[in-house]
Parts: C-alpha cells; sequence; structure tokens
C-alpha cells in the first residue's frame, strides 16, 4: 500500500480539470491577447471565464483578478509591488514570522535592499496571530499588512477578517496568503476586507505552474508596481503571455471547490481526527502543533519525542508526509514556523505533518497509523534517551 498525506506540498489534478484543460494545448492554442482573430478571441474567452470562476470563490469581481504563476509569484508581486508603489508615502511592513517562506524572504530581500523596514508580530503558542498586537505594530509609515489564512505547516488559520478591520481603520492595505485555505475554508474579500489575496492553483486540484493575486480595484484601490515588464497584459501588472491551459484549470479547480467544500471539509476533518487518535492513543509523549481548533481540516502536525522527524520519513518511504525540518548542509534546522510558535529543538526535530486531501480512506488512515506506531516503536527502540527514560 501507498499512501499520499502531503497535500499541503501539492495535489494531484482532478480529472475534470484536466478535462477542461486538455483542449486548450492542441485544437484551442490561440493566444488571448490576440484581439484580431478566432483563435485569440476563443482563447480570451476561456480565460476570462476562468476569471470569473476565480473571482466568485473569494466574492470579488473578475477584472480584480491577475494571473500568475503560482503563490509564490503572487506573494512576491503584492508584497515588492505595493512597497515600490507606495515608497512616497512610506515603508514599513507588519507580518508575522510563521508566514510562508514566499512572504518571510521577500520582507527579508526587501529590508536586506533598504527598499523596507519589517516587524514581525509575535504569535502564540497555537500560532496565533493577535490583532491588537497587528494594531499596535501599524505606523504612519505602514504601507502593508501581510498575515497568511491557513499555514501550510501547522494549519493555523489566522482571524483575517479582525485583522483586515485593524488594517482598514489605519488605510493600511491588508495581504493575505490563501494558497492552502482556498480550497478548504469560505473566503470573503468584502467581508474580510482583504486588498489583495495570493491563490496557487496546485494546492486545489489544479495545475503546477499557475496561480493568481486578488488586487482590489476599488473602495480602496490597491495599487501596484509591476516585477515584470513586457506587454503589458493584466492590466500592466503581469506582463507575459497567459499560461491558458493553466488558466482554465484553475477555474475549472475553484468551481470544484466551490461545488464539493463543504462535503471535503466534513470527510478530511473526520478522516484527520481518526489519524489524530489513532496516533495518540499508541503513541506516548506525542505533541500537538498548530490550534486544537482554529486549523485547517485536512492539517495535523505533531511532535513525537525522541526521534528525529527526518528519520520516520525515512522508514516510511511509503507514506507520504512532511517533517519539520529541512535538511540543510549536515544539521537539521528546524522549520521557521515550529521556531516561530516556540517549540524547543528537540521537539521541532521530531515533528511531522499530515496533509489529508480529497482522495484518502480511512483504510488508509488505519493503514498510516500502525505504520506510524510500528516505526516510532523502533526508532525509540534504537534511543539511548527512550531506553534510558523508560528504565527510571
Ligand atoms: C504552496 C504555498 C505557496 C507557494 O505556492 P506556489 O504556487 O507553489 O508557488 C505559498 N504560500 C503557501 C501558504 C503555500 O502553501
Amino acid at each position: 500500500m501507498r499512501v499520499y498525506l502531503d497535500h499541503h506540498a501539492t495535489t494531484p489534478v482532478d480529472p475534470e480539470v484536466l478535462a477542461a484543460m486538455l483542449p486548450y494545448f492542441t485544437e484551442k492554442f490561440g493566444n488571448p491577447a490576440s484581439k484580431t482573430h478566432l483563435w485569440g478571441w476563443e482563447a480570451d474567452e476561456a480565460v476570462e471565464r476562468a476569471r470569473g470562476q476565480v473571482a466568485d470563490l473569494i466574492g470579488a469581481r473578475p477584472r480584480d483578478i491577475v494571473w500568475t504563476s503560482g503563490a509564490t509569484e503572487s506573494d512576491n508581486l503584492a508584497i515588492q509591488g505595493v512597497v515600490e508603489f507606495y515608497a512616497e508615502r512610506g515603508d514599513h511592513i507588519v507580518t508575522a514570522a510563521t508566514e510562508h517562506k514566499a512572504v518571510v524572504d521577500c520582507c527579508k530581500a526587501l529590508e536586506r535592499a533598504g527598499r523596507a523596514r519589517v516587524t514581525w508580530v509575535p504569535v502564540d503558542g497555537n500560532g496565533l496571530v493577535d490583532p491588537q498586537e497587528v494594531r499596535a505594530a501599524i505606523t504612519d509609515r505602514t504601507v502593508l499588512v501581510t498575515i497568511m489564512h491557513a499555514n501550510n505547516e501547522i494549519g493555523t488559520v489566522q482571524p483575517i477578517a479582525e485583522i483586515g478591520a485593524v488594517a482598514r481603520e489605519r488605510d493600511v492595505l491588508f495581504h493575505t496568503d490563501a494558497a492552502q485555505s482556498a480550497g478548504v475554508l469560505p473566503i470573503d474579500v468584502e467581508a474580510m476586507k482583504v486588498d489583495l489575496l495570493s491563490l496557487s492553483a496546485h494546492k486545489v486540484y489544479g495545475p503546477k505552474g499557475c496561480g493568481a493575486l486578488y488586487v482590489r480595484g476599488r473602495q480602496p484601490r490597491a495599487r501596484l508596481r509591476p516585477i515584470l515588464y513586457g506587454g503589458g497584459h493584466e492590466r500592466g501588472m503581469r506582463s507575459g503571455t497567459l499560461n491558458v491551459p493553466g488558466i482554465v484549470g484553475m477555474g475549472a479547480a475553484c468551481e470544484l471547490v466551490a461545488r464539493r467544500r463543504d462535503g471535503d471539509v466534513v470527510r478530511l476533518s473526520a478522516l484527520r481526527d481518526r489519524l489524530r487518535e489513532g496516533l495518540l492513543g499508541r503513541i506516548s509523549d506525542v505533541k500537538l502543533n498548530g490550534h486544537p481548533t482554529e486549523r485547517h481540516p485536512g492539517n495535523l502536525n505533531v511532535s513525537v519525542r525522541f526521534i528525529e522527524g527526518e528519520s520516520l520519513l525515512l522508514a516510511l518511504e511509503d507514506i507520504a508526509v512532511s517533517s519539520g525540518s529541512a535538511c540543510t548542509t549536515a544539521s537539521l534546522e528546524p522549520s521557521h514556523v515550529l521556531k516561530g510558535i516556540g517549540l524547543p529543538d528537540g521537539l521541532a526535530q521530531g515533528s511531522v505533518r499530515f496533509g489529508v486531501g480529497r482522495s484518502n480512506t480511512e483504510a488508509e488512515i488505519d493503514y498510516v497509523i500502525e505504520r506510524v506506531a510500528s516505526e516510532v516503536a523502533r526508532l525509540r527502540g534504537l534511543s539511548p534517551e527512550f531506553r534510558m527514560r523508560a528504565s527510571v
């Protein structure tokens, strides 16, 4: 048996999505920027239909959707674009240490280049940002608040509407990275007072290499300086010939989310809870990471004491999961998110992220519980620290 439980890393393309995309590689190959013939019109129509499908999922106007290559580009375009456009007004960004690397490293690069100053608001032990901390961090020089919706490692869901209200009250633009949440949580850019929002197709059963940035067009209008210059596509905000099959796929994937979300959430959270209870029942000294209730319905992140997450992952080669540490050089550097919630290095190194998705079954979850429990027992048997503790 092989089980894929890494749906935060990527999801498979839904067959319905693939079917919608296929004609746009071959028969319908036109360039939507070709305004003078049928081939171009046909591609343009498909792109505009997809723009509507993506906009509908987040309560936006279709004209406020900008196509990108994925959430990494969307995050960079939002942050660099706002900082550069509003350079006269200010240079200050408010964000959190537990953001995705696309946000963290973009902010750090702007800081290094002397283009921005960054305030990293603290998160609590569950990874939650306090909107009052955001309010306290905003100054007269603040041009952007960027706080993600659902965290990709620990699943914690931020109080986006409250943070949006705080930013709006101070006339500061608010960006949120919704790559993980878009498939499972309702999003309404009006109610949440979001001005910029990043999406990625491959996190919601669409193709890789395609994403979108919502850029509020009015009340208030968010302005960006582009990162890419060229033909002036996407109202000058993102030049480059559009990835038509990818965009069609992203539109179809978003429409599918709208139809499936309620059912998916019930199934995913039941499977995730079964996994959590199974692991807690079979393994001692396990800590749950992330918020107990305000979390992504498919996310489970646990720290298993007395083992290294990387060793467990290597032992579970038939099960796709992720660990909280990235193998950098020779040392196991704990993830910035687990560090951000104050997890001690020992626990951060023993962390494993499970991401349940649409195709998973109860039988798969039961198999994973069994395999993880037996590998943890085997690895702990090899751990002097664990044996010493067991003997006292
Ligand atoms: C996956 C992910 C990204 C990066 O998206 P790509 O489309 O792969 O560039 C950014 N932010 C979050 C929260 C993610 O989960």
